[in-house]
């Protein structure tokens, strides 16, 4: 019997049947959770460099609802963006360290 590990929920499961690909998840609402997440970095990354953008090109000396400065409001917009870079990053290292998924 072959023992394999689940990509999303790191769960060990046994490889239910022997032919076509090795199987990447123990269940499809696993495969499921997983393809939503990625897409919920993407667009929690694509907003953020909205804002990022915006808030570059449009200078004001303003504070937001939260009584930040502008300088205050892109520097919390870069921890984000490096915050939903590195989870992106960890997504896509599982996928490298498994070619099958
Ligand atoms: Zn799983």
């Amino acid at each position: 019997m072959e023992n394999l590990t689940c990509l999303y929920c790191s769960k060990p499961f046994e490889r239910p049947v022997k032919t076509g690909r090795i199987p990447d998840y123990c269940s499809p609402g696993c495969r499921r959770l997983r393809e939503f997440k990625v897409r919920a970095i993407k667009t929690r990354l694509q907003q953020l460099w909205d804002r990022f953008s915006r808030l570059k090109h449009n200078p004001s000396p303003f504070k937001d609802t939260n009584g930040r400065t502008q300088n205050q409001q892109i520097g919390d917009l870069e921890r984000e963006i490096r915050d939903s870079e590195a989870a992106a990053a960890k997504l896509l290292s599982d996928l490298d360290t498994n070619p099958e998924a």
